[in-house]
């Protein structure tokens, strides 16, 4: 009984913390381990490295080629990112809709920008046909990566908020791009 139990409880959690469509960590997964990660980098000298994504022109996608062929890509863009974290304490999660996110503890931000555009390269692999896209005739996704190092004055919601206007720029500079910066301060989390 009392084995039962456990296993029971292990499946739940498991279920908790997956995404249902993609089979990778889910947005709580990885706010928890982002709060995890970034408080204990109070206690080390270390690095924390955020890689945020999100698929271009993806509405366009669905609209031209249907629902079912949009998850069949968010779930392939789910099995390159899994792929292409290697080790144990890093985390490649489904962020929400068509926007990805992996956790890279220890990891300074030459390594984050590799890890990146390794995921860039595996995206452009797949040749998913994308014929509605200004950017590419497959589809492409846009990158924020950001590093920081631990600050009271930080909250690791407002990594996120970085790792976002990374992001953004990307968008607004063409699209299939990875922009990056590295927090020295406060400063950057507030511009
Ligand atoms: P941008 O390049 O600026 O990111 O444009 P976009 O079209 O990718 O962005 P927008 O936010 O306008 O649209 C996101 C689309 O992602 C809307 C929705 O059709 C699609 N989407 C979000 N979640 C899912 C999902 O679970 N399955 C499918 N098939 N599509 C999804
Ligand atoms: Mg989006
Ligand atoms: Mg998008």
């Amino acid at each position: 009984m009392e084995l039962l139990l456990e296993e029971s409880n292990r499946r739940l959690t498991e279920l908790s913390n997956k995404d249902s469509l993609t089979g990778i960590a889910n947005r709580r997964c990885f706010d928890a381990t982002l709060e995890h990660e970034y408080f204990r980098l109070r206690r080390s000298n270390s690095k924390l490295s955020i890689i945020l994504l999100d698929i271009d022109h993806f509405k366009e996608y669905n609209d031209c080629c249907g629902h079912v062929m949009g998850d069949d890509c968010l779930r392939q863009i789910g099995r390159v990112l899994a792929g292409s974290v290697n080790r144990s304490v890093d985390l490649a999660a489904r962020y929400g809709g068509e926007e990805f996110a992996c956790i890279l503890p220890d990891t300074s931000i030459d390594g984050a920008v590799k890890i990146a555009e390794k995921i860039q390269q595996r995206i452009q692999d797949l040749k998913i046909e994308h014929k509605k896209s200004p950017v590419s005739e497959f589809v492409t996704a846009s990158f924020g990566v950001t590093t920081v190092q631990y600050s009271s004055e930080i909250s690791p919601s407002e990594v996120i908020a970085m790792a976002d206007k990374l992001l953004y720029k990307a968008k607004v500079s063409g699209r299939n791009m990875i922009e990056f910066a590295e927090s020295k301060g406060p400063e950057l989390a507030r511009r």
